[in-house]
């Protein structure tokens, strides 16, 4: 892993160019969500603490807005659970101070319902929370989260948010077919939502490799159906059109073939391989899937990326 917290600005279909500040080291999470794009969880906690402080955090962020750079957004989040972070509330000030780039904070939104949370990234001009299940069994499936959170305590802090917080609530429902892809759960779905009252909802699906192999895409006339029942605010996360802004990160898609050459590489050995984050990998490696220049392979539950058409390396 990279000991760069700053990577970016990479393109999202969600916020344009994103400049990403992980202030929280690799997979800290409170969630081992089956749909998480850069792995499994080792263990997941729900402890705050300054896992990286905010001095080191600012000086990094501080060092690369001097450089030629125009992102859209400078969002909290990435390699983990944010709020994780007790110094969040410092690092959001420290760049409200520094820029007037708009701050998005991505949140599995699990600790919303601890009132220090909410008050910590209220400073944020968007924040992205998600909220993946209608009730306790479909959030143990799919975020399968710490033993102390409770699926109807987090909706709480989610409710509770909204009261308290002026700026921009989009709120992402991750969809995966055959496990929370019915039309009576969407009903559930909606249910929660008019009592959260974000300003946005956003249908994801999977579109890049999972944590899970069985994590299977919705097809996006379905959930063009899911936003009508969910109402005037939903829509589909759309594929990304903007021009990118730094042709040299062009340059990295040849390293990374270069790299699956010699032989297949999980999403740590890329990112460590190349010195770019992890969350940076994954938008090139995403269109080299899509036209089949790579292709995933799993190992013993592990998830690779290797050159298509190459031969499959025996197990164990
Ligand atoms: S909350 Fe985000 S980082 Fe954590 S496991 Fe889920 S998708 Fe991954």
């Amino acid at each position: 892993m990279t000991d760069n917290l700053i990577y970016g600005p990479v393109p999202s279909r969600r916020l344009g160019f994103s400049l990403g500040v992980d202030i929280v080291p690799y997979k800290t999470c409170s969630y081992n969500c089956i749909y998480c794009q850069i792995g499994p969880t080792p263990e997941t906690t729900i402890e705050r603490k300054p896992y990286i402080s905010a001095e080191k955090i600012l000086s990094q962020l501080y060092k690369r807005l001097k450089e030629n750079i125009y992102p859209d957004f400078i969002t909290l989040g990435g390699s983990g659970e944010p709020t994780l972070n007790s110094e969040i509330s410092d690092i959001i000030k420290g760049i409200k101070t520094y820029t007037d780039v708009p701050v998005a904070v991505l949140t599995n939104g699990s600790l919303l319902m601890n009132d220090d949370v909410r008050k910590d990234i209220c400073g944020a001009d968007v924040v992205l929370p998600s909220l993946d299940a209608c009730d306790e069994s479909s959030f143990l499936k799919i975020n399968r989260p710490h033993s102390r959170l409770v699926f109807e305590e987090t909706v709480y802090g989610l409710i509770e948010f909204r009261k308290v917080y002026q700026g921009e609530i989009w709120l992402e429902i991750f969809i995966a077919e055959g496990i929370n892809s019915n039309e009576s759960m969407i009903r559930k779905f909606k249910q929660w939502t008019d009592r959260i009252k974000p300003d946005k909802i956003h249908l994801n699906t999977a579109v890049r490799p999972t944590a899970e192999s069985y994590v299977y895409t919705v097809p996006v006339e379905k959930l063009a159906y899911f936003c009508e029942i969910l109402g005037k605010k939903a829509e589909v996360i759309a594929p990304f059109k903007k021009a990118s802004k730094n042709e040299a990160l062009n340059d990295i898609r040849k390293k990374i073939l270069s790299m699956l050459d010699r032989r297949p590489c999980t999403l740590s050995d890329i990112s460590s391989g190349l010195g770019c984050h992890h969350n940076e990998i994954l938008k090139f490696v995403d269109p080299m899937l899509k036209d089949k220049h790579i292709e995933l392979l799993y190992i013993n539950g592990k998830m690779f990326y290797q050159k298509h058409g190459k031969i499959i390396p025996e197990k164990g």
